[in-house]
Parts: C-alpha cells; structure tokens; sequence
C-alpha cells in the first residue's frame, strides 16, 4: 500500500472519530462522571484511535524506507 493510500485511509477514520466524538457529547450517559467508561461509542472512538496509530507508524515507516541512506563521511 502506498503513503498516499495510507494517508487517505487515515483521513477517513480521523472523520470517523469526528462524527463519533459529536454523537459521544450528546449521549446522557457521557454526562455523568466516568460515563464514556460504559459507553459504547467511546469504546469505538479507542479502538479507531488505535488503528490511526497504526497507520501512522506503517506511514512513518514508510517514508523511512524511502530516505537515502545516511553517507558515512570519515
Ligand atoms: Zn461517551
């Protein structure tokens, strides 16, 4: 997969997790003290925060990969 399609995959999730924080602050149950603990929706937004890292360790990676080596000067 390439940089490119990794970012675009990213992108998508970052606006997933958008979409879900807004529903998450109109839940009454994320009104009370600790209750994004219970909340389902705060349980998505995790698991996607995860697959983000992810991602941006493959994209770092990835652009690693492609940076010349370092040239040893002595
Ligand atoms: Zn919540």
């Amino acid at each position: 997969m390439s940089i490119d399609n990794l970012e675009e995959e990213r992108d998508s999730l970052l606006d997933e997790i958008e979409s879900l924080e807004e529903k998450c602050d109109t839940l009454p149950i994320c009104e009370e003290d600790d209750g994004c603990e219970k909340c389902e929706t705060y349980k998505k937004i995790e698991d996607l925060s995860t697959k983000v890292e992810e991602i941006e360790n493959k994209i770092e990676n990835k652009i690693e990969s492609l940076m010349p080596e370092p040239e040893v000067e002595d």
